[in-house]
């Protein structure tokens, strides 16, 4: 049984308005794709995840809740908008009632810099979704971060 769609406003609750924590230990020893619990106060784990897409086709980062994408960072030559507008390049996606995961909005590109710095990526995506990393971030990045090979649908 898939778990309940999430509604927008409870998305935007827990993204905007609820502390949440990750242990940073997570930058360590992942291989293509990395998976973290998310916690709020006190470790409760109420089905938050960080994913970290390492490889470079589809590199990037996303938030899912019960499994279903809630937020996403990624890049993509053309994404195909559910108003139909083409979004190019770097974006965020944003769930909404009305198109799922599907909602992507512009990112700056300067924001992840050329080629794409990893641990940009990821900050840029705790901070955006009020993650606060727990112990130190390590300087080690996960294996193969930028190379080709994985495939993870919570991303593109
Ligand atoms: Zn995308």
């Amino acid at each position: 049984m898939p778990e309940p769609l999430p509604r927008e406003a409870d998305a935007n609750d827990i993204v905007n308005k609820k502390k949440k924590y990750i242990k940073a230990t997570f930058l360590n020893g992942a291989t293509t794709h990395a998976e973290e619990t998310v916690y709020l106060e006190g470790w409760k784990d109420v089905g938050l995840r960080f994913h970290i897409q390492p490889c470079e086709r589809t590199i990037g980062t996303s938030l899912t809740w019960n499994n279903w994408r809630i937020r996403g960072i990624n890049r993509k030559r053309g994404h195909k908008r559910c108003d139909g507008k083409t979004i190019r390049g770097w974006h965020q996606h944003v769930w909404k009632n009305q198109c799922g995961d599907k909602w992507v909005e512009s990112l700056a590109e300067r924001l992840f810099g050329s080629p794409p710095d990893p641990q940009k990526i990821i900050q840029v995506s705790l901070d955006r979704w009020n993650i606060k990393p727990i112990g130190a971030i390590g300087e080690q990045l996960p294996i193969n971060f930028l190379q080709r090979g994985g495939e993870n649908g919570t991303t593109s």
